[in-house]
């Protein structure tokens, strides 16, 4: 898509956000425009005023006659800001009401989101979405286009006014503004590639700026902290270089620009003098026009801002409809009923369409088994462990729970049937208790503990201020990896689905602690189907099958004993984890 085109589509999704306030909006705008209206009258009015007087001693109905024209004034000007505050008042109401629907919006097209969606990127994605993005249109609704709509009838209506009094002296307070655009544009108009440049020195800056912060841990680690800042500084030099460039090509049609606008007083000032005493004017056309020249050019900046202002709005809204758009998980319209044992009909999976990372693979695990995959780094382990609960959908083939393919249960059924313990537990900023019942909302106190026993945290659980009403801080910051994971366990522990998937759930934890989870599961997968990643094979030797996969492949599969005659790949694996173990020994 080109990019007005683009540009086009983002505002019409603002303007379906927009649609069930729009009543307001107008209102509001219409406000605003008579606010600014009842603003120029107080200017009028004193034009009025000078001329009655005009230096004359005046009669009793004279002086009346001007009593009521400053009553007006004030009027007036009670008027303008009762419109502007009411016009503010409803256009920050409208905003809030289209951020409520947004956010709402964007919460329920979540939950319809596979669970693969929420990976690491996608998830800071949202977060930025759902804080940012969002506030980012109360900006535009409530401000921007409120401050652009009331700078542009101001304008519009001053102009009016002042070519209705005199048509000479408003050109001579006008004029200069569009030559010093007309000048701007052309001078600037063939300066558009620096900006490009500068678009692209910016990228690059941002980038070094992350890969700076990032490696950061790695940098002083290896005492690189000066090689790797003048990589970054010299990114940001680029930038300033480029910057000064803008200034130097852009200063002169700049300023020019912002003569125009400020200085009509040039032009004004001398026309109107010299009309002034030719007798073309009177003093109070001359002093009325003096009084609207000084502010004419004032709301012009709120204007020219007006761009930049959409420019931003429009890469949030791109943001939100990334988020809107994004294809939803296809629900079954009758939930079929999930068999026993998982299997897997030449399945295949990619995350993008160049590489496939599961490469048409057969498998069954029946039920109660207990199944390990295992493979070097990148095999497709995760991706495989990961299809089954239908984080995404397979490119082709099928996963069936029994006969019915996993397509055909509705999620919430699906998810029933899945225990997922991953190497990255979330817990929630609440109690270790909410945090537990989490697993099964209906389970009693004592349920609760008799999970927390036998996933083993009871013991550190007591151990906590508040015991179970103990606060987790912010992502369980004052418990352990190791006793994070035995939560996680006792809420699945709480759930008691029929299937299990542990991927990697005793990685980087000591061995202690992996005693005691290694334990906790035991007790959680009896009478379960299991399936197992195994970080350290010595933890699966007992599976009743050990799946091999290589490159999005099934190289091998049997029990311990029969790999290690069978599968080189296995055998090879086997004696590297057994050397590095003698090496921690
Ligand atoms: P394993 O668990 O065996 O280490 P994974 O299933 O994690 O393997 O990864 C298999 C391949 O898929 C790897 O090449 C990995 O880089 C890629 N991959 C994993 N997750 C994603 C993702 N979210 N997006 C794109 N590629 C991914």
């Amino acid at each position: 898509m080109k990019p007005k085109q683009k540009n086009k589509s983002r505002l019409s999704g603002l303007l379906r956000m927009a649609a069930p306030q729009k009543g307001k909006l107008i209102f509001s705008g219409l406000l605003a425009i008579i606010g600014e209206g009842f603003g120029v009258l107080p200017f009028f009015i004193i034009y009025r005023i000078i001329a009655e007087v005009g230096g004359k001693p005046l009669s009793e109905i004279e002086q009346r006659f001007i009593y009521m024209l400053i009553i007006y004034a004030i009027v007036a000007i009670i008027l303008k800001h009762i419109c502007m505050g009411a016009s503010t008042a409803l256009s920050h109401v409208s905003a809030y009401n289209i951020l409520y629907d947004l956010r709402v919006e964007i919460a329920k097209k979540l939950r319809t989101l596979s669970l693969g969606y929420f990976n690491k990127q996608n998830t800071g994605q949202i977060k930025k979405v759902m804080s940012e993005d969002v506030e980012q249109m109360e900006i535009f609704l409530a401000h921007n286009i409120p401050d652009f709509t009331a700078a542009f009838f101001y304008t519009l209506l001053t102009a009016i006014v002042l070519f209705v009094v005199d048509w000479r002296l408003a050109l001579a307070t006008i004029l200069a503004i569009p030559i010093g655009a007309v000048i701007q544009m052309m001078t600037m108009g063939r300066g558009m590639d620096i900006i490009n440049k500068w678009f692209l020195a910016t990228e690059k800056m941002n980038a070094a700026m992350i890969e700076y912060i990032q490696g950061m841990p790695i940098i002083k680690a290896f005492n690189h902290t000066v090689e790797s800042f003048s990589k970054y500084s010299g990114s940001i030099e680029d930038c300033l270089r480029i910057e000064g460039q803008i200034s130097k090509r852009w200063y002169l049609p700049t300023s020019i620009f912002s003569v125009s606008i400020t200085a009509n007083m040039l032009l004004l000032l001398p026309v109107g003098a010299a009309m002034y005493l030719a007798g073309m004017i009177t003093l109070g056309k001359f002093v009325f026009f003096l009084l609207m020249g000084v502010g004419f050019g004032s709301p012009m900046w709120v204007m020219i801002q007006f761009g930049r202002f959409m420019e931003k709005h429009l890469e949030s809204q791109a943001r939100i409809d990334a988020v809107l758009t994004a294809k939803p998980l296809s629900e079954p319209d009758q939930s079929e009923t999930p068999g026993k044992g998982i299997f897997g009909n030449t399945v295949e999976f990619g995350y993008n369409r160049q590489n496939k990372v599961i490469n048409g693979i057969d498998f069954s695990i029946p039920a109660r088994k207990f199944v390990a995959l295992v493979g070097p780094s990148g095999a497709g382990k995760t991706t495989l462990a990961r299809l089954i609960p239908r984080f995404w959908d397979v490119e082709a083939g099928s996963i069936t729970l029994g006969e019915t393919d996993i397509r055909n249960i509705k999620t919430d059924d699906l998810m029933d049937q899945f225990g997922l313990i991953f190497q990255n537990v979330y817990l929630f900023n609440d109690t270790v208790l909410a945090n537990l019942k989490l697993g099964n909302s209906d389970a009693s106190d004592a349920k609760i503990v008799d999970a927390a026993k036998k996933a083993r945290c009871h013991e550190f659980i007591m151990k906590l201020p508040r015991g179970y009403d103990t606060v987790i801080g912010e992502k369980g910051a004052r418990i352990s990896g190791g006793e994070k994971q035995r939560l996680s366990i006792a809420r699945a522990l709480l759930k008691d689905s029929p299937i299990l998937i542990l991927d990697e759930a005793t990685a980087f934890i000591d061995p202690e602690n992996e005693a005691l989870v290694q334990g906790a599961i035991n007790k959680l997968a009896r009478n379960k189907t299991l399936v197992v990643i195994a970080h350290r094979i010595s933890t699966i030797i007992a599976a009743d099958e050990i799946v091999v996969l290589d490159k999005g492949r099934i190289a091998a599969s049997g029990t311990h004993e029969q790999l290690l005659v069978n599968s080189e790949l296995y055998k090879n694996m086997w004696e590297t984890h057994t050397t590095a173990q003698s090496w921690s020994l």
